[in-house]
């Protein structure tokens, strides 16, 4: 790839600052200085420096955010703050968008990426990625209730859910639930509940996949590791 469009990824400016750092010799490829934009440099193979700090080339950037009520999960928004506002300027180069939705009042474990292909492959059907969700549901979860979503149940547009796992951890006025879904309907859990005359209070995903929240903090990410990454394709 040319030495101009590696920085300019990674960052370090557009194409005409980049050339300026080229030009003053900031940028030293395996320790040779490099004035012409034009040069192609092999990634893997060869050392780029500037200002004699290392550049960690990478095409894709994966982001588990602990996604806060209140926000939306779109890249862009005229009324509400998105998810793309909480990240930081050096994960913004990357331009990544989040895999699916979550509701704008659910919270919890949303995956970002620019890895188009991942995306597509985590969202589709086929895949039966699971999605843990824990949520807080007015009236008493039954018996009869778990076996309903066992075998699938009819959603407001006739549509009948794959086998869902539903665990009651409290039963009450309101009842705390977790659900295993392998599908991601528009508003999947909050229909379910309501195909069975009740209604969700809170919502939070907790695990996709391999991936779980972890120790994040509402409005917090983290990159994934090169072995999660590796689990998710
Ligand atoms: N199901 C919902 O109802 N809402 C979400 O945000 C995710 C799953």
């Amino acid at each position: 790839m040319r030495i101009d469009k590696i920085l300019s990824n990674m960052g370090y400016g557009s194409r005409k600052e980049v050339k300026k750092l080229l030009k003053e010799g900031a940028v030293q490829v395996d320790g040779v200085p490099v004035k012409d934009a034009k040069q192609h440099v092999d990634v893997n193979e060869q050392e780029v420096t500037v200002h004699g700090e290392v550049v960690e080339y990478k095409e894709f950037v994966y982001l588990l955010m602990h996604k806060p009520p209140g926000v939306i999960s779109a890249t862009e928004d005229d009324v509400h703050e998105t998810v793309i506002d909480l990240l930081e300027h050096e994960d913004l180069i990357f331009e990544p968008f989040p895999v699916g939705r979550l509701d704008i009042d659910t919270e919890g474990l949303l995956l970002l990426t620019n890895d188009g292909h991942l995306s597509h492959q985590l969202l589709s059907p086929k895949k039966h990625v699971p999605k843990k969700y824990y949520a807080h549901v007015r009236g008493r979860v039954t018996e009869e209730d778990i076996e309903a979503f066992r075998k699938g149940v009819v959603l407001d547009d006739d549509y009948e859910t794959k086998p869902a796992e539903l665990t009651i951890l409290r039963r009450g006025e309101t009842s705390e639930i977790e659900l295993i879904l392998t599908e991601g309907k528009f508003h999947q859990v909050k229909r379910m509940f309501e195909a069975v005359g009740k209604k969700v209070t809170y919502l939070k995903r907790t695990e996709m996949g391999p991936l779980t929240l972890g120790d994040l903090e509402l409005g917090e990410y983290r990159e994934l590791t090169d072995e999660e990454v590796q689990q998710l394709k």
